[in-house]
Parts: C-alpha cells; structure tokens; sequence
C-alpha cells in the first residue's frame, strides 16, 4: 500500500467504525481524467462480509422498531448534508468516475431527490384495515425485509447507491452496500453523511471488493434480500444464485436504447435530445440512446445532430470514460462497423485532450447506414458512440427496437401525437420518452426496465420500491363484540 497516493485506502466501514480488511489482494484505483492512480481499494474476504452481517443483524434489532417517521429524521438531516457538501462530493465523482464535473454534480442533486422522496415514505406505506365481518377484522402493515444487500456499477458512484440507501432504511432494514470496486470513494463520504445524520452503527454497512464478495452475498444466510444494478451478464448471476438461495432479488441489467426519429420531428429540439442522450456521462448510461432509427427522410436532422457533436469539446463538453480497455472496446466498436461499410459522419477515435493526454478520452461519435447484424447496433457499447439505422417505415422501426433483447428505454421524436402514441403503446420496453433522448421517470415514479435489463419484479426507485424493500403483513382479528358491554356492566 503506498502513503502518498491522493486519497488514503479506502476501508470497510462495519458497524459505524472504519476497519481494514483482512485481505492481501488490493486493487490500484485510477482516475480516468488523467490516468493516475488516486487510492487503493481492499478485495475484501468472506470474513469480513460476515462480520458485517453480524453487524446489520444487531442493528436491525432495534432500527425495525423504530417508527418509521422517527427514521425519517435521520435522512431529512442526510438531505441537508448531501447539499451542504454538494461540492466535495461532485468533485469525487469527477475524479473516480470521469464525468464532467456539471455531469458529476447533476448526479449529486438526484442523490437529493432520492433522499426527498425517502423523507416522504411515512405518507406512502401506511396499512390498510376494514371489517371484513360482523367482529372480525383484517388489517395490513408494510415491515421491514432484514438485512439486505445493495450491489451498484461504476458509472453513477454516488446516483445508485442513492437508489437504495435512503428507501431501503428509511423501511426499517439495515443494509451492507458493495461498491464498484473501480469507483470506491463516494460511498465513504456517503457513510460519513450518514453518521453525521445520526444513523445508528450498524444499519449501513461497507464491504468492498469485486466477485468474490459479490458470490459471497448471494450465498450468505444471513442476508435476507440482495439488489444489483450493473451489466446484464452479471444481473443473471446474481438473480440466479440469490434466489437459488431462495432470496429476494431485484437485479437491473444493461440496456441498448433505440430512439426512433419520424421525420416531422422538431430538428433543433431533436438534434440536441438525441446528443445529449448518446453523448451525456460520455455514453456511460444504462439510459444513453446508442441506436436511433432514423425513418424516411431524416437528413436534416442528422445534419443538425453532426453539427452538436462537432461542437462538443471533449475533455469540456464530454468526459471521460472509465478505463484504458473501456476505451479501446468503444473505438474497436467503431473500427469495426466502419470496416463492415457504414459511414462514420462524426469521428471520436483518439481525440487529444491538452495537458490530459493520459486520460482515457472518446469523441461523440456518429455512425451511419449501420445495419441491424453490427455488433454497434446489436450490443451495449458504453461509450459517446450513436449508431444510426435507416428504415422505410415505422412499422420496421419498431420491429428493429423490438427484436433487441433489452428493454430499458425506447424513445419516439415526432410532432404528431398519433405517431407518438403508436410508438409508446408498442415499443417493448420499460421506460418510454416522447420528444425526451433519456426518459428517467423522476419521484414518485420508479425506474425501472423490461427484459434483459431487469430480472426480478418491480422497479428499484419510486413507490414500487417499498414492494421490494418490505413485507406485506396481514393480520386478522376476532374479538367478541359482546365481551366490551358485559365487562362494562
Ligand atoms: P458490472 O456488471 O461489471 O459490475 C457491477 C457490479 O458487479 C460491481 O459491483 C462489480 O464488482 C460486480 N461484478 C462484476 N463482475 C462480476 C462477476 N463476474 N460476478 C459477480 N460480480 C461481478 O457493471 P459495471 O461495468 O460496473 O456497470 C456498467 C453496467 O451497468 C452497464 O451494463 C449499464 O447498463 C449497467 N447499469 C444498469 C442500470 C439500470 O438501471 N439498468 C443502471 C446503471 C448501470
């Protein structure tokens, strides 16, 4: 381990104290704006998992009785702080994570939001209860799940982990969080916050580390309930091996969004919403538009759509992405179209960014006549990357958004309502935009997609969170309704 990195090495934080693993795998943490090596991260072990199980487990003891508005206090003070230190935390983000600092602010201000929401949750989970017949009566309460487990990505370090911690406690449950291993520092600071808000030791917990610890959670008896946000490879093995254990499992996959431009759609108005969604966090969103279907003639907004990305300054505009191999993935992406006859209109391969040379930068970049068999079109690539499909009819633009087997996002832009709604009835997807490149349903809605960008039921933000983070108890009662006025007599 070495002292003279920027940030010390980042720690497991169990039971309100900060501990070293008993690890000796280590991992270097980079930041993808220069390339530097910013910390150390452990690759934690079995041991120290179960330590925090033990930790959550006590915890929940007493948090599962603590009325809920009483939680809720804890996480009004956590909003309050969250905006207080809105500028270190966006600056962590920038740093561990790439995006531009506007970007990693942004992210900052839905932490906020997520937390708001989680403050208004006493108003959302109260029971029910009716007399169902002459003295017996059925009533219902939402109560915690247990200990649960909160896997997250690298491409939101403070956004995702905001998913889950404020709605997963604020329901009474204790929670053990496994960061990304490549973005490890916002959920530090996140801890600290959550200390300085009161939250008692041992209702959030810290294991760091990579596969093993993400295995060791889906097995472990201990935990009671596991969700996962990353990649659609690794969101069926952890819904896989979870429930095998017979666990709660919400497990939210990749994505390949198509947005499908008509060609009466607002030119300026689309040009710069399909940008921003190819070309926002530099691609590096399970919501980013990485196909649009262009039907009959387009031209004009495809010119207007060069036009933004050729503005765009990278290193400024578009941030960088997160690793060396991440960006020699995304431009073997383009080389490979281009070598397969589409035509690359905006070109993003190794751009140079002054003073950052070492950074791992991509352009926007603009594919054209990309067909349907590409590896561009058919697969997530995770990067500023847009690959643009023609087609004849809206029929067959459907049939090509369909006939992918994501189904996170699927957007239409279009000045006739008719159209728009043709689309947002048929598009084969979770989360539908109209005139919008990237359709995030914001509290109280819930986020969530279809196919093989979830597994598992409901959504993970929003009202139909409380679904997945509570049990529904029913408790049905039978009293004598002689047995009050004979004891009063
Ligand atoms: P990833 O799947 O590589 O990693 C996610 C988590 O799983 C990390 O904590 C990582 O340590 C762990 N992990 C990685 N490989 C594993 C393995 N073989 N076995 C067990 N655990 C493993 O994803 P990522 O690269 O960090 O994030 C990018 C992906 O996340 C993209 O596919 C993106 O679309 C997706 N994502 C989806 C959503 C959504 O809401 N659907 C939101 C954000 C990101």
């Amino acid at each position: 381990m070495s002292s003279e990195l920027k940030y010390s090495n980042v720690k497991n934080y169990i039971d309100g104290a900060w501990v070293n693993s008993d690890t000796n795998r280590w991992l270097d943490v980079y930041s993808p704006l220069d390339g530097k090596i910013i910390s150390q991260v452990a690759l934690s072990s079995y041991e120290d998992l179960d330590a925090a199980v033990i930790s959550a487990k006590n915890a929940l003891k007493t948090w599962s009785k603590v009325p809920i508005k009483e939680r809720v206090q804890i996480f009004f003070k956590y909003k309050t702080l969250l905006e207080a230190n809105i500028a270190e935390l966006s600056a962590l983000v920038h740093e561990e994570n790439g995006k531009t600092i506007d970007e990693a602010r942004a992210e900052i201000e839905k932490s906020i939001e997520l937390t708001e929401f989680a403050c208004s949750l006493p108003q959302l989970v109260q029971g029910e209860v009716m007399e169902v017949s002459r003295g017996v009566e059925c009533r219902t309460e939402r109560v915690p799940v247990g200990v649960v487990a909160s896997i997250v990505p690298f491409n939101f370090p403070s956004m995702v982990p905001n998913w889950t911690i404020p709605n997963a406690l604020a329901l009474g449950n204790t929670m053990i969080i496994k960061p990304s291993e490549v973005v490890p520092l916002s959920v530090t600071k996140i801890a600290e916050l959550l200390k300085e808000a009161g939250l008692p030791k041992g209702v959030f917990n810290i294991v760091n580390g990579d596969r093993e610890i993400v295995e060791a959670i889906c097995d472990h008896p201990g935990i009671d309930a596991v969700s996962f946000v990353g990649s659609t490879k690794v969101a069926k093995l952890v819904y896989q091996r979870s429930t095998s254990h017979l666990k709660r499992c919400l497990a939210l996959g990749g994505a390949k969004n198509h947005l499908l431009v008509l060609p009466d759609a607002n030119p300026g108005m689309t040009a710069s919403n399909v940008f921003a969604s190819m070309s926002g966090c530099a691609g590096q969103r399970c919501m980013a538009a990485s196909a649009m279907v262009a039907v009959g003639e387009t031209d004009h907004i495809i010119k207007q759509l060069c036009e933004e990305a050729q503005k765009a300054v990278v290193g400024q505009h578009i941030g960088a992405v997160i690793s060396k191999q991440a960006k020699e993935r995304i431009e073997r992406y383009i080389t490979e179209a281009e070598s397969q006859g589409a035509s690359i209109l905006v070109d993003g391969r190794s751009p140079v960014v002054k003073g950052k040379e070492e950074g791992y930068y991509v352009g926007p970049t603009i594919i054209d006549y990309a067909t349907p068999d590409m590896a561009v079109t058919r697969e997530e690539i995770f990067g500023p990357v847009l690959a643009i499909i023609r087609s004849k009819s809206l029929e067959d633009a459907l049939k090509i958004e369909n006939d992918n087997p994501y189904g996170n996002a699927a957007s239409v832009f279009t000045q006739s309502g008719g159209a728009a709604r043709y689309v947002a009835e048929h598009a084969n997807a979770g989360m539908i935009g109209v005139n919008i490149g990237v359709p995030v349903p914001r509290e109280p809605f819930s986020f969530g997609g279809w196919n093989e960008s979830r597994f598992g039921v409901g959504d993970i933000t929003g009202k139909s969170s409380i679904e997945f983070w509570t049990k529904l108890k029913k408790t049905t009662v039978k009293w004598n309704p002689e047995a009050g006025v004979n004891w009063m007599s």
